[in-house]
């Protein structure tokens, strides 16, 4: 139980990476620069870049500025915990030796972590960095090999990206690039070579239903005209964690639909 606090912790941590990583690289900014506060530019200091903590004892403000800061901040830091808490306990046992389990484990984190960090840089700026994909496809191999695919396997998981590529491909090119951004492409074809085909569709299927009810929504409510785009990568991923939790369930109520 131990383990899970301090992963919580670690999260934490990592979290408010994250929210800087999702902010830099969609503005091709150094990673490495030391963090400072949005309005008046004043680098932080150690004190206030504790995870949650800073943020509570200045009561959301900046220690300098004193102009309120965003709550967004804190709540990926307290997400961030979970989410590693969660890869921790949901990774699949496929091959049950300590080394391949930690390895595992240790992947799905970090998938977890690229997901996330994608999520916020197209919620903010509608893109997701190049280098983040990278990160992701690099992410999903290695989740294969650790889990033990064999090399006709992973040839299946590019077939799988391919196939599941197409679709957001085929929209891609006949909306010329209006409806969804050559990101989404990139973005659909690691889903697929991640997940397995079904799982994958299914991961789309769930994304263009939660994008199209948002957008509706958002048109109703009269914060976005209809010409104004929505990012769709944030939707895709919600997908995905759909599918792999919820995959027999959405199956079932397929299958309820066409089967009597
Ligand atoms: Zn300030």
């Amino acid at each position: 139980m131990l383990i899970l606090f301090y992963l919580f912790i670690l999260g934490l941590f990592l979290g408010s990476f994250f929210n800087v990583l999702s902010d830099r690289l969609p503005q091709e900014q150094s990673i490495l620069g030391r963090s400072h506060c949005d309005f008046c530019k004043k680098n932080l200091t150690v004190l206030d870049l504790i995870p949650v903590y800073s943020f509570l004892s200045l009561k959301g403000r900046c220690r300098y500025c004193h102009k309120k800061l965003s709550y967004f901040y804190p709540l990926v830091e307290i997400l961030t915990g979970c989410l590693f808490v969660i890869a921790w306990i949901t990774t699949p046992i496929v091959i049950p030796t300590a080394v391949n389990l930690l390895a595992a484990r240790i992947i799905t984190i970090g998938l977890f972590s690229v997901l996330l960090t994608i999520f916020m840089a197209d919620v903010k700026y509608h893109l997701i960095p190049d280098s983040l994909q990278f990160v992701f496809l690099v992410l999903a191999l290695c989740y294969h090999l650790v889990q033990a695919a064999s090399w006709l396997m992973l040839g299946s998981f590019i077939v799988s990206g391919i196939l599941v590529m197409l679709p957001i491909l085929i929209l891609y090119l006949i909306t010329r690039g209006r409806g969804m951004g050559f990101g989404d492409v990139k973005l659909a074809f690691v889903i697929g070579f991640l997940l397995g085909t079904i799982p994958g569709w299914i991961a789309l299927y769930i994304g263009f239903i939660a994008g199209s009810v948002v957008g509706v929504a958002l048109l109703i409510t009269k914060k976005k005209k209809l010409k104004s785009q929505i990012a769709f990568g944030p939707f895709l991923i919600i997908g995905i964690v759909l599918s792999v939790f919820y995959q027999t369930e959405i199956i079932r109520v397929w299958q309820s639909f066409f089967i009597y």
